[in-house]
């Protein structure tokens, strides 16, 4: 018999949070610390190449390639759910979009009682991660290991896009994550000179050269052990065989907004008639385990473009790829360097609101579906995703076999409020697309046409094409009320040296795209972490 390995740390989950907290849990060399990840490492070459994003959204060495369950305000159609399966988790396979959200966002949580989470608290963690390429100042960091990148040449779409808003009255913003959000302008990314800067890029590279630091890959956590009402340690999957690891210190799941809740589950920490249905025995009856799950559904209009100027004419034509590979191989520019959303904005669509509810990306690109094959003829996207979802959903296990797939239920569109939010979004949009500065360089309006053009006709345009921008949270929300699943800690309640840090500890989805927020939780989670392992040295091997 083996003796288990015992770490000061154990971190499930080397994603957007899980990397952040190998590299700070390691740093001083005083804390032995085990990371353990379900995917592989991340030598695929698509994921370094920013365009290369569209081809991970179906590949499952480095996806999980999950579904949801029919939803049933979407025509009962299953939504594709993508998350990381790799080192760097969703961070390697996003749409590289540097967002943090707004400011009322984080000042809400506070408002929820979440002590700590204000925006003045958490400015400090984003800007502690973060390489701004423009410079440290109020608001941005020049010195962390995230690198913040300006797109790296304008295009002229999106400058039309830019004058399109100007003209139906919304203002340019060249900073989203400064002073304000409202406006339209370029979006930042996780980008450095023209390649994909993932956490596993920007944390763990640098972490894993640290003796005390041990990542395991192919490892499948299955549940967390419990001694106690304490974890002691966790059992995880790997070449077949079952292997536990004990903690001196804690357990931190960072397993995503899906991941966690399922362990927690498996683990006997969820709702108790869920865990008994599936004959697991329930160590705590913890009913928030897996709810409120949130997410940004998205509807997206295509149009044709007057010239060959998108990506579509690019990947369509040998000659045209040969040239875009050079240009990238050379100088790090071109459709290869291309993030997901390229131009944006974060618009009211009221007035009377204090801060933008919706947010429209702008692609260079066109595809039926998010990873589908691009249009043969000149093409771009234009999308609006309702930035604060009143819907709610589930992440419930369908079996006690940690490597099944759980029920994922995000029961999009459930609202009266959301319905009219994102139909009053798209109004908006349309009213952009149609601006003088656009026209130009739109052909037509494919999909869904101009015969769709009611409030009716759009809400049944997005519940026929409907879909998500990828921002699972709130699985397990953190707060003060009874169905809070942590506390503003992050620790798991009513457990001893177990905690959350990841997307699913939201406790409402911040207005914009999660991966930076993701972040910065995993940065503020760190310094918890070492703040009270200072404070009770004996809890860990110093
Ligand atoms: C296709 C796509 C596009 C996106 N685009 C953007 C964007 O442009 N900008 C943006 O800000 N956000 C974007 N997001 C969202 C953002 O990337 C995520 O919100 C963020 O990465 C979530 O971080 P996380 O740490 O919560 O989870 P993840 O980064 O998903 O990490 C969870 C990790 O845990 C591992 N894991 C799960 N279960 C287990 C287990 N049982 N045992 C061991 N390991 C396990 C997973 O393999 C994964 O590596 C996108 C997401 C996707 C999928």
């Amino acid at each position: 018999m083996v003796e288990p390995e015992t770490y000061d740390f154990i971190v499930v989950g080397a994603g957007s949070a899980g990397c952040v907290l190998a590299d700070r849990l390691s740093a001083s060399g005083k804390h032995t610390v085990l990371l353990l990840e379900a995917g592989g490492e991340d030598r695929h070459l698509w994921i370094h190449i920013p365009i290369g994003y569209g081809k991970l959204f179906t590949d499952a060495r480095v996806n999980w390639l999950y579904q949801s369950a029919p939803e049933p305000e979407l025509n009962n159609r299953q939504i594709m759910q993508p998350r990381g399966k790799v080192l760097g988790g969703s961070s390697s396979i996003n749409g590289l979009l540097y967002i943090r959200g707004q400011r009322q966002d984080f000042d809400h949580w506070r408002q929820l009682g979440n002590v700590g989470w204000s925006y003045e608290d958490v400015l400090p963690y984003f800007k502690k991660s973060e390489a701004q390429c423009r410079g440290s100042d109020e608001f941005h960091g020049g010195e962390g290991p995230l690198s913040v990148s300006d797109q790296v040449e304008p295009h002229e779409v999106c400058e039309a896009f830019i004058r399109g808003c100007q003209e139906v009255g919304i203002p340019r913003n060249d900073d989203f994550n400064g002073a304000s959000q409202e406006g339209a302008g370029y979006f930042q990314t996780t980008m450095r000179k023209g390649r994909r800067w993932s956490t596993a890029r920007a944390y763990l590279k640098r972490a894993r050269s640290r003796a005390n630091l041990t990542v395991a890959t192919g490892a499948l956590t299955e549940r967390v052990i419990l001694e106690g009402g304490v974890a002691a340690g966790v059992q995880y999957l790997r070449h077949g065989r079952s292997v536990i690891a004990r903690a001196r210190g804690e357990v931190i799941l960072s397993a995503g907004a899906f991941g966690s809740p399922q362990i927690l589950q498996l683990s006997g920490l969820g709702p108790a008639t869920l865990l008994r249905q599936h004959g697991i025995a329930v160590l705590r009856d913890i009913p928030g385990v897996g709810s409120d799950l949130q997410d940004h559904l998205q509807a997206r209009f295509l149009y044709r473009v007057t010239r060959p100027i998108t990506v579509n004419d690019v990947v369509n034509r040998f000659d045209r790829r040969m040239w875009a590979g050079l240009r990238y191989i050379l100088f790090r520019k071109g459709p290869l360097a291309v993030s997901a959303g390229y131009a944006g904005g974060f618009f009211r669509t009221d007035p009377r609101l204090a801060s933008p509810d919706v947010q429209a990306h702008l692609l260079l690109f066109s595809a039926d579906k998010p990873g589908g094959s691009l249009h043969p003829w000149p093409g771009m996207t234009a999308s609006i995703c309702q930035l604060r979802p009143e819907s709610r959903g589930t992440l419930r296990i369908k079996s006690a076999d940690p490597a099944a797939a759980p029920e994922i239920k995000l029961n999009y569109f459930s609202t009266e409020g959301d319905k009219r939010t994102m139909v009053q979004g798209l109004q908006l949009l349309r009213r952009i697309m149609g601006a003088p500065a656009l026209k130009p360089y739109i052909a037509e309006e494919r999909d869904p046409g101009p015969s769709v053009y009611s409030d009716a006709d759009l809400l049944a345009f997005v519940r026929a094409r409907g879909t998500t921008i990828f921002h699972p949270t709130s699985s397990c929300r953190m707060g003060i009320d009874e169905a809070a699943v942590v506390d503003p800690e992050l620790r798991v309640k009513g457990v001893g040296r177990l905690r959350v840090a990841d997307a699913s500890v939201m406790p409402t989805v911040v207005s914009g795209n999660t991966n930076a927020a993701t972040i910065m939780i995993g940065e503020k989670c760190a310094d918890l972490i070492l703040r009270s392992a200072k404070a009770a040295p004996r809890a860990t091997a110093a």
